[in-house]
Parts: structure tokens; sequence; C-alpha cells
């Protein structure tokens, strides 16, 4: 190399830089356009996973030859949340449109926490539309985070920081006269366990109440558990309610834990990282209405928005509680009334992160391309065709519905006559991997009561009727043929 030379990291020749973009951009489309017709997940052959054993390479290559090798090893190999019979764990589609606006995020990647630049004005937007979307006070404050466990976690430690002379942030909980307790139900999402034991609670400090037949938090043991550690000596400081259960969709009797966290004088949040949007189906609106009442709300939009991952947000009531709990200025971060670092106050004194990308992009370009009403009406089709698969569940006499259907969550398992316990989770998990394998549909399981069983979370815009349909049909022929050997 020539001295003189500086060094870059820009393409040596923008013009077939260009073409590849081009050519990745139209890929991307024809692989959404078709795919319906592709097989929605097919097993890793080895020699690709041996690939991935190769050494760091000392020497750069072409990207061309790169982008070969993805369309060799990796894109075959997606995990297939974008096809419409992808039902496993609650993950969501993404759009064309989101994705590209990933792109452009990138392209533009301005860390999106501080000055003054456009950027901070999208965040600020999309915030206000999310509060929007909820109903939620105009006055409250938000920041967007990857996901609902990041928002979870968020907050849930302005809660904890929240409580009582707010020195737990200078003091941790060392100083807490009695122990930070906090109330969730048996079926709430693990994410809270992972933030109490952050946050310095303890997973002993979660309290997790018994649910009733169709999964929801009983609040008279919630009352009684309260009372109980209040005379035992602790610290009760906050009750989590779910809206959208991870297992089954259940919804918590949100209204009554409001009432008690308010006659108790506890936090109140929601977790809502899956079903919080389900306020957009006019059926939930009254169910979900303490939404607007809890003093935080975490949510995800890339499962039930749609949005590419990753990006989740957490609303909280109290703007300055929010602050309080995570806002520091060091040296290196001061902002000015004019230039570069002014503008709108810094996103990071609302969360842990620091560096953060241009997430809300691909939000705020959805949202302008669908409209608040295109996704009310996808999210009560989605729980409209949960209903629809729950019902030709019900029409089999050798299908069984596990739990109710509350949003777009329908557990089911094949039965059999005098079919012990262990002989049906045997079949019923054949049946799961035998769909995935053969790249028809992607279902997950959990087990409810001791039964295992089919999971089947629709979080899907792609998702028609016929495909439940076709899932019931595949379910019964791939049982039929397990039975028959
Ligand atoms: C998905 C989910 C989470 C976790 O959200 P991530 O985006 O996966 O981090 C938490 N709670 C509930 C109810 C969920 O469905």
């Amino acid at each position: 190399m020539e001295n003189n030379e500086d060094l870059t990291l820009d393409p040596e020749n923008w013009e077939t830089m260009r073409e590849l973009g081009h050519q990745m951009v139209d890929d991307l489309i024809d692989y959404w356009k078709s795919i319906r017709e592709q097989k929605i997940w097919k097993p890793i052959p080895e020699e690709v996973k041996e690939f991935f054993d190769t050494p760091l390479p000392e020497k750069g290559q072409d990207p061309t030859k790169i982008y070969e090798e993805f369309k060799q090893y990796i894109f075959p190999y997606n995990k297939g949340n974008v096809h419409p019979r992808f039902f496993a764990w609650i993950q969501g589609t993404g759009t064309p449109l989101g994705s590209f606006a990933d792109l452009l995020a990138s392209g533009m990647n301005p860390n999106t926490t501080i000055g003054e630049h456009s950027a901070m004005y999208v965040d600020r937007q999309v915030i206000n539309w999310c509060k929007e979307l909820m109903n939620y006070p105009s006055d409250a404050s938000g920041i967007l985070v990857s996901g609902g466990s990041m928002a979870n976690i968020t907050a849930l430690t302005v809660a904890r920081n929240s409580f009582g002379d707010q020195q737990i942030r200078a003091s941790g909980l060392r100083d807490v006269e009695n122990r930070l307790v906090l109330y969730c139900s048996t079926e709430t999402h693990s994410c809270i366990d992972k933030a109490a034991e952050i946050i310095g609670l303890g997973a002993k400090a979660v309290r997790k109440i018994p649910v009733n037949d169709s999964y929801e938090m009983r609040p008279e043991l919630l009352v009684e558990q309260i009372e109980k550690d209040l005379k035992s000596g602790y610290s009760p400081f906050a009750i989590v309610g779910t809206s959208g259960t991870v297992n089954t969709g259940a919804i918590d009797p949100l209204e009554e834990l409001n009432q008690i966290a308010k006659k108790y004088k506890l936090w109140f949040h929601i977790d809502g990282a899956y079903g919080a949007l389900a306020k957009l189906d006019p059926r939930y609106s009254s169910r979900l209405k303490a939404i607007e009442e809890a003093d935080s709300l975490a949510f995800d939009l890339h499962k039930w928005l749609y949005v590419p991952y990753e990006v989740g947000c957490t609303l909280i009531r109290d703007a300055k509680k929010h602050r309080a709990a995570f806002a520091i200025t060091p040296n290196y971060l001061i902002q000015e009334k004019r230039g570069l670092s002014g503008g709108l106050d810094s996103i990071n004194h609302y969360g842990f992160e620091l560096s953060r990308g241009f997430k809300a992009l691909k939000v705020w370009m959805s949202l302008k391309e669908h409209g608040r009403a295109k996704y009310a009406r996808l999210i009560t089709q989605n729980n409209n065709q949960a209903k629809y698969l729950a019902k030709l569940v019900q029409q089999h006499t050798e299908l069984e519905l596990t739990a109710p259907v509350s949003m777009s969550i329908t557990c089911f398992r094949m039965i059999r006559e005098g079919g012990d316990e262990a002989s049906l989770r045997e079949l019923n998990r054949e049946i799961l991997l035998q769909l995935q394998e053969q790249g028809i549909a992607s279902p997950s399981s959990t087990i409810l009561q001791g039964r295992y069983t089919l999971r089947i979370a629709n979080v899907n815009h792609r998702t028609r009727k016929e495909d439940m349909d076709l899932l019931v049909n595949e379910v019964l022929r791939i049982g039929h043929e397990i039975l028959k050997k």
C-alpha cells in the first residue's frame, strides 16, 4: 500500500455497491412476494453449520461474494416468522416498508439519544403516537427499547426508585428497612423474575399469585398475600398485571388489580408485551380500560404491530418519576441551548441505554403507511382467526381445546380414547415436530395443568382463515399417520 493513501471502509467502486444494494432489495421483494409458496422452515444441513466454524478473516473479501454466501448459507435457513403459518412463541411478521425503514435508519445511522437532529423528533412523535394508541395520558413519558423484557425492567426500575423517599438510587436497597416485594400471577412472563433479580429485589421477592381456570390472577388471593406480607414485615411496592399472558393470552382482572394497588398505595404496572394492543379490537377496549390508569405499561411493537425486530415501548404515567429514575449528566453529555447538542431532552435520561439506533423510523413509517384503523382491523382479524381455529377444534372429536381462547392464542391437542398423559404428550410432540420439519406450519408447545399442548399464537398479518383449516387438517393427517405406525 502507498503511504499517502488514507484508509476508509467505503466501497472501492460505488457503482458496484449500488448494484449490489439493488439486488438485495430485489431478492427481498421476491422472497416476501412468494413466501406463502415456500416451506416455512427447513433443517440446517451439517455442511452449512460447518461453514459457520471458519475462523476470523484476516483479509477482506468482495461484497458481491459475501452476498452470495448470505444467499447460500443464511437466507434459506430463516426462522420463518415472515411466513403466514408461523405461530410459535409470540413473534411478529414484519413488513416490507418496515424493513426498508430499518435500512434507511442504519444508512442515516444517527445515535438517537442526544442532540438536535431529525431522529429525535421522530422518536418523540412515535412515543406520542404510542400514548394515543393506548389512550394513555398525553403528559406521560415513554421510551422505545429493544423489546418487552427491556420495557418491563425499565418500568420496574422506575417503580423501585420511586418507592418511599426515593433514596434507592443513592443507597441501593440496603437502607430500605423492609424487604421490597412485588406481585404478579403464576402465568407472568419470566422477564419479570429476571427484572426482579437484576434490580436487586431477588427472585424470592416476586410473589406469584395463583390463577383461575382461565389463567387470570385471583384478586382475593392477591389481597391475602399483601396482608400476609404486611404483617410479616415486608414492603409491598408493585403489582404487575398482564394483558395477554404468554401461555394462553389471558387477561388479568386489571381494573380490580388497579383498585387494590390504589388501596395499598402500590405501583401498578401492566405487562402488555403481547396483548396491550388488543385494546385496538373494540371487543377488548372495556376489559383493557385499566391500561389507561396504570402507573406504567410495557408493550411490544415487534409483536402485534408487526414492526420488524426489535422494538418495544415503556410508558410511564408520571414523567417526573421516570426522569428521576434515570437522569444523569456527566461532563461529556452536557446539553446546550443551541447547536448540535441542543434540542429535546436527552433520551438516556429515561432509560439505561445510552447509544440507541433509529428504531423509531420503522414504527413511524409503518403507522403512517397503514394508519390506526387498519391495525385495529388486523388485530381483530387475528383474534377472529384464533376463535375460528377453536371452533374447528371443537368440531373434531379427536381434538381438544386445552385453554379458553382469550386473544389470538389457541391451545389444543390431539386426543384418543384411553390415551394416558404420557402417550398424548408423545403423540402431540411428534405432530408438532413433523409440522415444522415438513415445512407446513410452526406452532410451539406449552404445558397447561400437566397437559402437553400445541400452542398457536397468531400475531401474523399474513395469516388467512384457510391457514387454520389447513393446520387442523395437517394435524389430523400427521396424527393418524403416527398412530398407524
Ligand atoms: C414477549 C413477551 C415478553 C418479552 O418481550 P420480548 O420482546 O420478547 O423481550 C414479556 N411479557 C409478555 C407477556 C410477552 O408476551
